[in-house]
C-alpha cells in the first residue's frame, strides 16, 4: 500500500513543483505531476498545502542534566511536540561530562532516548565534549563509527569548556574524520567577570543576565573559533549566533576566502529582544523565561540577524530547545540570577514562528532551506533527509499556509509551563506530518504514533 499525497506544492531542491507525492514504507517512492492510485493505495488531497521534507532541528537538548537541573522536556515528549509542528528528526546534544568517556555518554544517550513510550521524530546525536585528553582522538573515531559526525566545544561555562589550545587539538581531529565542531561561542572570562561584578552592583534579577554576557563576549569568541579553525582547516558550526558582532567576525573570516564556516540561529534571536528582560508580573521575575545564553540582545541585532537570513548568511535555523519550567526550575534563581537554569522552549514552534516572521520574504523555498536541507547538509543527513526525491526518507511535512492559530502554553505538547511566544498569531501550521511514513501528527495534534529512530550520520 501507499500513501499518496496528491495536489500539492512540493517543495523539490530544483524548485517548486505542483504534483503528488507517494509514500511506501519508509522511503519516497513517487514524485510526479500525477501519480494513479492503485487498488488499496491511500490518498490524501493536500492541495492548497506546501509539502516540504520533514523539519530538522539540530540543536536541541532533551531529558539533559545541565549542571544546574534536568530539563523539563524528555525524550518521548520532545520529539512529539516537535512532531506536533512539523519537526521529523532532531540531532541532540549528548554530552561526556569531566570523568566520563564519550562511549559511556552515546549509551547513556541512547539509553535515555528508549526510556520513555517512544520517540514520535528521528534522532541523533552530536557529542559535547567537556574534557581534553590523550585518549579524545580515539573517542572521537569511535563516534564516527557510530554515526556521530558533530562534536561540540564551548568557550564559557566552567565545568564545560577547553582551552584554546585544547580547542585546536580537537579541531585537528575533528578535520581529520570530516566532521563538523559545533562551538558555544562566548568567551568564559569576561562572563564570569561580568557576572560577579552585576551581582555586586546589587542587580540579582534576570535583568542581570544580558548584563553579563555582552555582544563583544560572543563576537570575541566567534572570531577566535573561526581563527583556530583556520590554523587547523577545519569545519565549524556557530551554534546560535546572536549579534551583530559576531555575525561581522563570520563575515569577515568568509570575506577572507575561509571556508566551512557554518552558522546557525534560533527564533528566539529573530523576533525577541531584550526588552524582555524587564517583562513585567511574578514579581519581577518574569523575565526567566528568557535567561538563556547567550541572552536576548537588541533590536539592532535582531535586524541584522533578520537581514543575514534573507541574504543567505545563515545555514540553518535551530531551536537550542532546553526548557525549564518558570515554577520549580526557573525560580530557584530568584535572588541570583546566575542560578536560573539557562535555556528555553521552541522545538513545537519553530517552523511556524519562522513562516509566520518571514512571511513574504522567504516562500516556502527559503523556509525548506533553513529548516530541512541546510541542516541536513551540514550534519550529514543530507540526502537521506532534507529533500523530497524518490528514495529519500518518508519524513514530510504538509504544510497548511492558509491556517491562523495561536501559540499558548496553554495548548502546547512541549512538557513546559510557558512559552516565549504565548499570544503570538502564527500564519501557517503542519498540516499532516510523516515519520517514516506514518502519521505522527495532524493539525498540530499528535496520532499517537512512535516510529522515531536513532539516525546514524
Ligand atoms: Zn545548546
Amino acid at each position: 500500500m501507499r500513501r499518496i499525497l496528491a495536489n500539492g506544492t512540493l517543495v523539490t531542491p530544483d524548485g517548486l513543483r505542483r504534483g503528488d507525492l507517494a509514500l511506501e514504507g519508509d522511503k519516497i517512492v513517487g514524485l510526479a505531476a500525477r501519480i494513479e492510485p492503485a487498488p488499496g493505495d491511500e490518498v490524501e488531497d493536500v492541495a492548497g498545502c506546501w509539502v516540504f521534507p520533514g523539519f530538522i532541528d539540530a540543536h536541541t537538548h532533551l531529558q539533559c542534566w545541565t549542571g544546574m537541573d534536568w530539563t523539563a522536556d524528555s525524550f518521548e515528549t520532545g520529539t512529539r511536540a516537535a512532531a506536533c509542528g512539523g519537526t521529523t528528526c532532531i540531532v541532540d546534544y549528548a554530552t561526556a561530562d569531566r570523568g566520563v568517556t564519550m562511549d559511556e555518554a552515546l549509551a547513556e544517550w541512547q539509553a535515555r532516548a528508549a526510556s520513555g513510550a517512544g520517540c514520535t521524530a528521528n534522532y541523533g546525536f552530536h557529542m559535547a565534549i567537556a574534557e581534553w585528553g590523550e585518549d579524545s582522538p580515539a573517542q572521537m573515531r569511535r563516534m564516527r563509527e557510530a554515526g556521530v559526525s558533530s562534536f561540540k566545544t564551548y568557550l564559557a561555562y566552567d565545568h564545560l569548556r577547553l582551552t584554546d589550545a585544547e580547542t585546536l587539538r580537537c579541531l585537528e581531529v575533528v578535520r581529520d574524520l570530516d566532521a563538523v565542531l559545533c562551538v558555544h561561542c562566548e568567551n568564559g572570562d569576561v562572563v564570569n567577570e561580568l557576572q560577579r561584578r552585576v551581582l555586586a552592583e546589587g542587580i540579582t534579577g534576570p535583568e542581570g543576565h544580558p548584563l553579563s554576557r555582552p555582544a563583544e563576549a560572543e563576537a570575541d569568541a566567534v572570531s577566535r573559533l573561526l581563527y583556530l579553525a583556520r590554523i587547523a582547516g577545519a569545519r565549524v558550526n556557530v551554534v546560535h549566533l546572536s549579534t551583530e558582532l559576531g555575525l561581522l567576525a563570520v563575515r569577515a573570516a568568509r570575506n577572507r576566502g575561509q571556508g566551512g564556516i557554518y552558522v546557525e540561529t534560533c527564533p528566539q534571536y529573530l523576533t525577541l529582544d531584550d526588552t524582555r528582560y524587564l517583562e513585567a508580573g511574578d514579581d519581577g521575575f518574569a523575565g526567566a523565561k528568557y535567561v538563556m545564553s547567550p541572552p536576548l540582545r537588541k533590536p539592532a541585532d535582531v535586524r541584522a540577524l533578520r537581514e543575514a537570513v534573507l541574504s543567505g548568511e545563515v545555514d540553518s535555523i535551530a531551536t537550542d530547545h532546553c526548557s525549564f519550567n518558570l515554577r520549580g526550575q526557573k525560580d530557584r534563581g530568584r535572588g541570583d540570577f546566575t542560578k536560573i537554569p539557562n535555556g528555553g522552549p521552541g522545538i513545537e514552534h519553530r517552523p511556524a514562528v519562522m513562516a509566520t516572521t518571514f512571511e513574504g520574504q522567504l516562500g516556502p523555498e527559503g523556509l525548506c532551506r533553513l529548516l530541512a536541507e541546510g541542516p541536513a547538509r551540514t550534519f550529514g543527513l543530507w540526502p537521506e533527509r532534507g529533500r523530497l526525491a524518490v528514495g529519500a526518507a518518508a519524513d514530510v511535512c504538509v504544510w497548511d499556509p492558509s491556517a491562523r492559530w495561536v501559540i499558548s502554553a496553554a495548548t502546547q505538547h512541549q512538557a513546559v509551563d510557558y512559552t516565549p511566544w504565548e499570544g503570538f498569531e502564527a500564519h501557517g501550521r503542519a498540516h499532516l506530518v510523516y515519520v517514516g511514513g506514518e502519521l505522527v501528527a495532524r493539525d498540530g495534534e499528535p496520532c499517537g504514533a512512535t516510529p522515531g529512530r536513532y539516525v546514524a550520520r
